[in-house]
């Protein structure tokens, strides 16, 4: 997406005037949901539920996760839900593993015969995904290849010629327009100071691994990572992976963050000047870099352990279409028990992350039930470890049970705010698909409009699971209560900014993400019946939305366009 495109958009999207008779035009009666369908106190029962201690923080593999998926279960079938799962059930067992990288794992460099070693925590933030008894990489060689792009829709591609097979590569963070001036190639073509897919760590990770590298290590930088140091640190080294049949062709033997002191030094070593480097990665000539006389080496025992995890699945058929779809979804895992807080809390419980968006699934389901049969099939979903990077998700989407390709849509529900009505929805991820018009148009018919993310660089449309759909090409959209301030019934901007900086600061992923009485779901509620309303629309239509052009994922999704017709 491009500057210009993402403002069109945002004004196409905040046109107050055209969104009210479009809407009334546009929905029939079928996408209305029966009054009150969707209900704020239910909406918080379910979420006091979950979040409650006896769920034990809903960590994925531990007894929370039992209680959890029995719980999830039985609301699935009293929701009137058909299951969706593994043979005839509602779960989808989910092979995971856990690895660990301790704390004094060796690795170093050597410049000129001369070893440098990269200390854990300090210099490098390492994971190694590979279910593999020992990290042994003895003397490979190391390659900077810039931003590690390749994307022939915008007619960029920085690894050229280059053969990574054995090597480690070495990445900068974000994409070439991160920090591009008006002089550089670069300028505009990555969305400005949005992110990309290109800007994500899991897609160089995954780039690397898929061109043959051994390792990656990405130069840590605050801005351009979006947090800090500390922050890409995994605590304990503990790295989360789905089990794969070939771990060595989708992952790295190892993966790390380097630290940018640590980086500076090992260029300068090379006799290579980091800023200048940087410069050259704006460039679309810009070429790989081989780093002279200089190797890396990494030898340390690896801890991985096997974990049976869960997603629950239940779905309504459709009547005149049951092999396409709509999905409708949220996780149900959490942080688990941890070291008690400064209020002696232990369970980091996510209340509004994700409890709710669970609860608003489930109530999303009951409207559907209560209405005639919809045309489409309509998928349900609670992902297990969204928190590990997304691997529920990216599981049953490596593992459909209906097809991707005639998946109409994905919508996903990561945070609702607890703040009452609001006068607008914010939307993360601006300027991808035509999901954001369908959006605005049911927003309208609450009297809302659509606010795009104040802040696009954090790359938050890539950080839930609709992702794992949109990156093979589905049509996603998440709703997402900490994208950004809403615009409050009660306080305005300024009530709704205020709640997400100190959510994020104090509670979000921590003990204090609890259920609370003063809670107002009213927005909630209303945010859920969006959900609905444009779920409904869709499964009740011919229609498949189409992405953008010049988006990541439409070439994906265009190669299977002959299967939707
Ligand atoms: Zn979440």
């Amino acid at each position: 997406m491009t500057k210009i495109a993402l403002r069109l958009t945002v004004a196409l999207l905040t046109l107050p005037l055209l969104a009210p008779t479009f809407t009334q035009a546009a929905t029939p009666a079928k996408d209305v949901p029966p009054k009150n369908m969707i209900d704020p106190q239910r909406l918080s029962d379910i979420t006091r539920t979950l979040s409650s201690d006896e769920f034990e923080g809903r960590a994925p593999g531990t007894a929370g996760e039992t209680k959890t998926i029995a719980y999830l279960v039985e609301q699935f079938k009293a929701a009137g839900l058909e299951p969706a799962g593994s043979g005839g059930s509602y779960t989808q067992v989910v092979p995971l593993v856990r690895t660990q990288v301790p704390a004094d794992a060796s690795m170093s460099v050597t410049v000129a015969g001369k070893r440098r070693p990269l200390v854990q925590q300090q210099d490098m933030a390492a994971l190694a995904l590979r279910p593999v008894d020992r990290v042994q990489i003895a003397d490979a060689a190391l390659v900077f290849v810039g931003y590690g792009v390749s994307a022939p829709e915008r007619g960029w591609d920085d690894y050229k010629d280059i053969d990574l097979r054995g090597k480690v590569a070495v990445y900068l963070v974000n994409d070439p327009d991160f920090e591009a001036s008006t002089a550089d190639d670069a300028y505009g073509k990555f969305g400005g100071k949005a992110a990309t897919y290109y800007a994500r760590w899991t897609y160089k990770y995954e780039e690397a691994a898929r061109r043959g590298a051994i390792a990656a290590l990405i130069v840590h930088e605050t801005e351009a990572a979006a947090y800090g140091w500390k922050t890409a640190i995994a605590p304990n080294g503990e790295g989360y992976d789905i089990v794969r049949a070939d771990p060595t062709k989708e992952r790295l033997l190892l993966q790390s963050w380097l630290h940018r002191d640590a980086a500076v030094e090992l260029f300068r070593g090379a006799g290579l000047d980091f800023e200048a480097l940087k410069q050259s990665a704006r460039s679309k000539a810009f070429r790989p870099v081989e780093l002279k006389n200089t190797t890396f080496a990494a030898d340390f025992p690896l801890a991985h352990t096997r974990i049976d995890s869960h997603n629950v699945i239940g779905r309504i058929t459709g009547q005149k279409h049951p092999r396409e779809s709509i999905m409708i979804g949220a996780h149900w895992d959490a942080y688990g028990n941890g070291e008690p807080d400064a209020n002696g809390l232990r369970f980091r419980s996510g209340a509004l992350d994700d409890a709710i968006g669970i609860a608003g699934t489930l109530e999303i389901a009951r409207a559907f039930k209560q209405g005639p049969r919809p045309d489409r099939t309509v998928v349900f979903s609670a992902w297990t470890a969204e928190e590990r990077n997304l691997l529920g998700s990216e599981y049953y989407a490596s593992h459909p049970w209906l097809p991707l390709e005639t998946t109409v849509a994905n919508f996903t529900m990561d945070v609702l705010q607890p703040n009452g009505l609001a006068r607008d929805i914010v939307l993360v991820g601006a300027g991808q698909n035509e999901l954001e018009s369908l959006l605005a148009q049911k927003a309208a018919g609450q009297s809302r409009v659509v606010t795009p993310d104040a802040k696009p660089e954090r790359g938050l449309a890539f950080r839930a699971d609709h992702f794992s759909f949109a990156k093979r090409g589905v049509p996603a959209l998440v709703l997402m209560g900490l994208g950004g301030g809403h615009d409050l019934v009660k306080g305005g901007r300024e009530a709704g900014d205020r709640w997400v900086s100190d959510f994020t600061a104090q509670c979000y992923h921590q003990a204090c993400d609890r259920w609370s009485e003063s809670w107002d779901l009213s927005g909630a509620a209303q945010d859920a019946t969006l959900v609905y309303e444009m779920a409904s629309q869709l499964a009740n239509s011919r229609a498949w939305p189409q992405w953008n052009p010049d988006t990541e994922f439409k070439a994906a999704r265009d190669s299977s366009a002959a299967q939707r017709k």
